[in-house]
């Protein structure tokens, strides 16, 4: 037995006095984000980091690359939401609790080097083949794309992005009960929303809409992430925003003239 055999069964044996249940989310860790002979995440001071201390933990799978023209806007929004959402957790007193790991399809390890070191959390080694395993297995068709896995490895959402978009920090930890208590929420607060106003990024006149009046999905002109639910819309011009994108203006009655 070698000994990388040998630490695994230790591993094991270990989960295994935690319980059924941590044995059980700690093998569904591993079977996604080890592989047989690698156990370990990078971290960004180059130290390697078990991929068993993520059981217990809600993570973000974070696909994405240099290349990609989508992610240079929304990793910037990611890291500051990542940091958000740690802070909250320390104020909790629970800083562990949540962690990001990149998924890279970058192309060479120099783009690879230069992208990570933007990133506050953890990395898949590059190259590594689970880079790939992963994508496929969550069916990952666009990019970036943030995954989220419950505590117990389970897959909580496919749509990290939008929620991060929608709610930051308080998509997290991304579970349906959250996205509907902030549903609610966004219900109440758009109706002391104003039926409509005046957006410095557009020239007519922008309407509140819902999926019930002619809304629905839709990317944001200001910020070019997807938006679902209410919305500023142009009736005219189908120029749309999230509520949060608009920066009014007051044109009284100039517009009219
Ligand atoms: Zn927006
Ligand atoms: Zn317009």
């Amino acid at each position: 037995m070698n000994l990388e055999e040998n630490s695994r069964k230790l591993q094991a044996s270990k989960a295994e006095a935690n319980g059924d249940s941590h044995r059980i989310s700690s093998s569904r860790f591993s079977s996604l984000l080890a592989s047989k002979d690698r156990d370990y995440l990078l971290s960004q001071d180059g130290t390697q980091v078990p991929v068993a201390s993520l059981v217990g933990k809600t993570i973000g799978l974070y696909f994405s690359s240099h290349w990609c023209l989508p992610g240079g806007k929304f990793t910037p929004k990611l890291i500051s939401i990542y940091q958000k959402i740690k802070q909250m957790l320390v104020n909790k007193g629970n800083d562990d609790d949540f962690e990001i790991v990149f998924v890279s399809s970058d192309r060479d390890q120099a783009e690879f080097d230069s992208y990570f070191n933007s990133m506050p959390w953890l990395a898949l080694p590059f190259g590594d083949p689970a880079n790939k395993t992963l994508a496929k297995h969550f069916d990952v068709k666009g990019i970036p794309c943030l995954v989220i896995l419950g505590p117990d490895g389970k897959t909580v959402s496919k749509h990290g992005r939008n929620l991060i978009n929608l709610y930051q920090e308080n998509a997290y930890p991304f579970t349906e009960a959250q996205v509907d208590l902030l549903e609610k929420q966004m219900d109440e607060e758009a109706q002391s929303l104003p039926r409509s106003k005046n957006h410095a990024g557009h020239r007519h006149e922008l309407t509140l809409v819902s999926e019930g009046t002619g809304g629905g999905p839709f990317i944001c002109c200001d910020c070019d992430e997807q938006g679902s639910g209410w919305a500023y819309q142009c009736l005219e011009c189908g120029y749309e925003v999230h509520p949060k994108c608009v920066r009014a203006v007051d044109r009284g009655s100039m517009a009219e003239s």
